[in-house]
């Protein structure tokens, strides 16, 4: 299975999943799977995970994030199945398979009478070389009625380390249209702090690196310089992976309101985040 799988480097110099002295066979095989995949709606889903804040004691919104039920390798990792596809070209389908399946799930909440909801979908690097891709995302929400407020998109704080300008042109078209854009992962490597200010964007992910106490408490001054840069240009803060009532004092401590983490809920069915939403009191 998929746990015996080691890397190699691709030829656009990314890691890609391979076999011993068979180099690239298994990833052959499964990439032709995940194409396949892609044109049927059994395998291939979402599952939501809740963004709450604290302060109101709400849910303000979820995070897709992509599943694969391989029919005999089972649950391929999200990470695995987007190098994959990075790999063999069918990021692009992969990637508006997975912003149409969350923009119809979504549309089910807002023939609920539930408008407030921000609907968070990652996007891959390599979907930013596709010189369509913000037309592709006007139409997936024109189809499916989802307002381009309610929408974030998640990119990785690598992105953000080697700014390149296509990407920050497609992120700036797609913020003037009001899709939001949040940076993932941040605090990964730190010194990406100075390219908050030319990014644009409108909410940090402190990564679940961060969540865990250092013995040093070196951790707790990168959050206190992350918080205070973030208040300073306006940028709402997520905090990822908070899984104990510990953790959440800590960033309590830092004036952070945003949590999204196993402590308040782990990815759930579609339907399930429907319900959590359906329960709050309005
Ligand atoms: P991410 O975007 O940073 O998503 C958060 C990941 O952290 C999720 O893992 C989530 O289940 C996990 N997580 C959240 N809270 C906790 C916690 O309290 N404790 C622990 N241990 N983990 C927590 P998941 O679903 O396995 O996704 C992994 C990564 O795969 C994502 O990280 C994202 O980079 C990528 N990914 C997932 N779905 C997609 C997608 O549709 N497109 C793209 N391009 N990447 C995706
Ligand atoms: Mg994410
Ligand atoms: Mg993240
Ligand atoms: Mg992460």
């Amino acid at each position: 299975g998929i746990a015996a799988e080691s890397t190699s480097t691709s030829p656009s110099g990314r890691k890609c999943i391979d076999l011993p002295g068979q180099t690239g066979l298994f990833a052959r095989v499964l990439a032709a799977d995940l194409g396949r995949a892609l044109d049927r709606d059994d395998q291939i889903f979402l599952v939501y995970q809740p963004q709450v804040d604290v302060d109101l004691g709400r849910i303000v919104g979820a995070e897709a994030l992509l599943r694969w039920k391989h029919p005999t390798h089972g649950l391929i990792p999200p990470h695995i199945t987007v190098a994959l596809a990075e790999d063999t070209h069918l990021i692009s389908d992969l990637g508006m398979r997975v912003l149409s399946d969350a923009c119809m799930h979504h549309s089910v909440l807002l023939n609920q009478g539930e408008t407030d909801q921000i609907l968070s979908v990652n996007l891959s690097a390599q979907q930013f070389e596709d010189e369509f891709l913000v037309e592709k995302v006007v139409e997936i929400l024109r189809k499916t009625g989802v307002k381009t407020n309610m929408l974030k998109v998640e990119v990785t704080e690598s992105m953000v380390l080697t700014p390149d300008v296509k990407t920050i042109s497609i992120l700036k078209r797609l913020r003037e249209m009001g899709v939001r854009v949040a940076i993932d992962d941040f605090g990964m490597g730190h010194t990406s702090l100075r390219y908050l200010k030319e990014f644009p964007v409108d909410t940090v992910k402190i990564d679940r690196s961060l969540t865990l106490e250092s013995l040093d408490g070196i951790n707790d001054h990168i959050v206190t310089s992350i918080v205070s840069l973030c208040e300073a240009l306006g940028v709402q803060i997520i905090v990822e992976g908070v899984e104990t009532e510990e953790q959440l004092e800590r960033f309590r401590e830092h004036r952070c309101s945003f949590f999204q983490g196993y402590f308040f809920s782990k990815p759930i069915s579609g339907e399930a985040y429907v319900e959590l939403v359906r329960g709050q009191v309005k």
